[in-house]
């Protein structure tokens, strides 16, 4: 017997986005498919319903998986989620003829040291990561590309993006927009200092894929404990010695149904 082929469905957990997951399910059942609100490994779409958060969840909740991933809009156009309900069943029709081009999303890597020298700890991120101090205080950070000492930061945060992210946070701090596809990451200060006590960069650099960039806390901040803001979500450390970023081996992929949307979105959204 030919097994049903499988759809992940994951919903933002409102109204909204429930009733219309509920329809979505209705239509792919009616065409023969077997709908999960698991994360099911042997699914064919994960599909996301929500806003670009939902899309950023549904990515984490899956532990980054490698099936194709497509977002479904329930609010305004957005940067992940192409979708717009009325175009669902155009959506669905132009699926099932293979209408779509497939989109590489590099990932980052964030691996976090310890002053005690326990276990590191490795993180993915979509958008971008954080590291800023837990009580709002001024960071300092010495910052490294290759182990090559690049500037000794003080300030809000140090905000590191991939391109996908960089026109979420990244934007609006000032940083540049990457397409998509570009290969490497950015780093973007948050709030930096400048005085005569302290110089570093004003602005965004944009750092090749196969370089680390190492962020060390410095002994300034040894009072406070640091966040690492991952996608939006917070970790607090209070002994953390350092982290190394990196682009991701790790990637995802989504689908792309209209070839200029990425530029009309960006238009729609800021201009
Ligand atoms: P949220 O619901 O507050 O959404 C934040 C906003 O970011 C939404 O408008 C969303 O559409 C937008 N967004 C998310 N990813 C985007 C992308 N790749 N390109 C353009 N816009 C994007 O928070 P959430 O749903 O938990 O999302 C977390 C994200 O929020 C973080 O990854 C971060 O990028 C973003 N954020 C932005 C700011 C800021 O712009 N000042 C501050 C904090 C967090």
């Amino acid at each position: 017997m030919q097994h049903k082929k499988i759809i992940n469905l994951y919903p933002n957990n409102n109204h909204k986005s429930l009733s219309i997951s509920l329809q979505v399910q209705d239509k792919f059942e009616t065409r023969g498919f077997q709908v999960s609100y698991e994360n099911n490994p042997n699914a064919d779409l994960n599909i996301c319903i929500g806003g670009d958060g939902a899309f950023l969840r549904a990515v984490h909740k899956s532990d980054f998986s490698n099936i194709p991933f497509v977002g479904i809009n329930t609010g305004h156009l957005g940067f992940y989620q192409e979708i717009l309900i009325p175009n669902i069943e155009n959506f669905i029709d132009e699926y099932l003829k293979s209408n779509y081009e497939i989109e590489t999303l590099d990932l980052l890597e964030a691996r976090v040291h310890f002053s005690d020298d326990s276990e590191a700890l490795i993180f993915n991120a979509l958008n971008e990561f954080v590291v800023k101090s837990s009580d709002s205080s001024i960071i300092h950070l010495d910052v490294l590309i290759d182990n090559n000492h690049l500037e000794t930061f003080a300030g809000d945060a140090l905000l590191i993006s991939t391109p996908s992210g960089s026109t979420a946070y990244n934007f609006s701090a000032g940083g540049s927009i990457l397409y998509r596809s570009l290969k490497g990451y950015q780093l973007t200060p948050l709030a930096p200092i400048n005085s005569k006590a302290y110089r570093s960069l004003l602005n965004s650099i944009v750092i090749p894929s196969m370089s680390t960039l190492r962020v060390k806390v410095r002994n300034e901040d040894s009072d406070s404990n640091s966040t690492l803001i991952i996608d939006g979500m917070s970790n607090e450390y209070d002994n953390l010695n350092y982290i190394d970023f990196k682009t991701s081996t790790k990637s995802i992929s989504k689908l792309t149904f209209y070839k200029d949307w990425y530029w009309l979105n960006i238009k729609d959204k800021f201009l």
